[in-house]
């Protein structure tokens, strides 16, 4: 079959075939870059009339900006390169809005082999860009759940262990000083004995909250450890620093003032600490240390509570 005997979409039954299609059928004269026809599906979905369809030029203004120079280089140069394509974007509606279009295009040559028409068509694809985007937030949403402890929005037990385990390799490799701080809530079974479980969830929130804001540091990392456990883990930290912060994770439990009527160490909700710190060598495994660290802490529970042991 010859290239000119493309049937002409002027021709009766075709141009029935054509119009009644979902897909809107458009043709483009190269030499002149104007509208030899475009379909009157066009009308529906984007308000303007197939006849205000003229030039290129309307149809690049009706691109959305901020796709328009991606799409209209893209498409001239598979277009002098004489190659078919497709490319999405959000096109122009008459009253203000944009439509997500799939347009499919085929390049029309002459005998000499130079680029004569472009004939294409224009699917709506809004539907399936809904769908995309909607995939997308779930996704999001889905990666945010498996790495944020759903009660306290701070990272959880999965985070801690692959940030733990990133921050280990890096302290062995630069043979930096890494410093851990388990924060355990005093008597927090009496807690929810004493004012029930939804506030002892209320309770951990706070606490979250008021403990995250203790280390500040760019690479300091803070989450749940489970239960009412909460863990730092603070890369390239000298042991007096861990201690500073570790004092300060006190003084903003402290400033909570949150009444604990059913502790033993005071009329006040209070926590015990363990921290460490290590410059692991070669074959040290991050969980040994993690345990001397929760040894300290039982150490501090031992001791008599709301405090910090820091040494063996
Ligand atoms: P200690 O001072 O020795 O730490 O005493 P404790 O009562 O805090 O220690 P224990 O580990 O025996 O109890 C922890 C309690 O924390 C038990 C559990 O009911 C409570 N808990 C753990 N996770 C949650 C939670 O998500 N919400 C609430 N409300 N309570 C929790
Ligand atoms: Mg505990
Ligand atoms: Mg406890």
């Amino acid at each position: 079959m010859e290239r000119s005997s493309v049937p002409d979409p002027q021709s009766p039954d075709y141009k029935t075939l054509l119009e009644s299609t979902q897909a809107i059928p458009w043709k483009i004269d190269w030499s002149s870059m104007r509208f030899a026809y475009v379909g009157p599906q066009i009308e529906p979905l984007l308000g303007w009339t197939a006849e205000s369809w003229v030039s290129v030029e309307d149809w690049a203004t009706r691109i959305h900006p901020e796709d328009r120079e991606r799409v209209v280089n893209f498409c001239v140069a598979q277009s002098k390169a004489g190659v078919d394509h497709e490319a999405d974007y959000r096109a122009l509606t008459r009253d203000g809005g944009y439509v997500w279009i799939r347009d499919v295009v085929h390049v029309l040559r002459n005998e000499a082999g130079e680029v004569d028409a472009l004939i294409g068509f224009m699917f709506d694809i809004s539907e399936r860009k809904k769908t995309e985007e909607a995939l997308i937030s779930l996704q999001k949403q889905l990666e945010e759940m498996s790495f944020k402890d759903g009660l306290t929005n701070v990272a959880n037990r999965r985070m801690f262990d692959a940030i733990l385990e990133q921050e280990w390799s890096s302290a062995q490799r630069n043979r930096q000083p890494i410093s851990v701080i388990l924060v355990d809530i005093d008597y927090f079974k009496q807690y929810n004995d004493q004012y029930g479980h939804i506030q002892g969830d209320e309770c951990l929130k706070q606490v979250a909250a008021a403990l995250g804001g203790a280390a500040t540091r760019a690479k300091d990392f803070f989450a749940r450890f489970g239960g009412e456990e909460f863990v730092f883990i603070l890369p390239d930290t000298e042991a007096a620093a861990a201690n500073k912060i570790a004092e300060r994770c006190r003084d903003a439990i402290f400033k909570l003032q949150l009444p604990h009527a059913g502790s033993s160490v005071s009329q006040i909700l209070t926590i015990s600490m363990g921290a460490g710190t290590v410059i692991p060598l070669r074959d040290d495994l991050p969980m040994d240390f993690v345990a001397r660290v929760d040894r300290r802490l039982y150490r501090a529970k031992q001791y008599g509570r709301n405090r910090i042991a820091a040494a063996d």
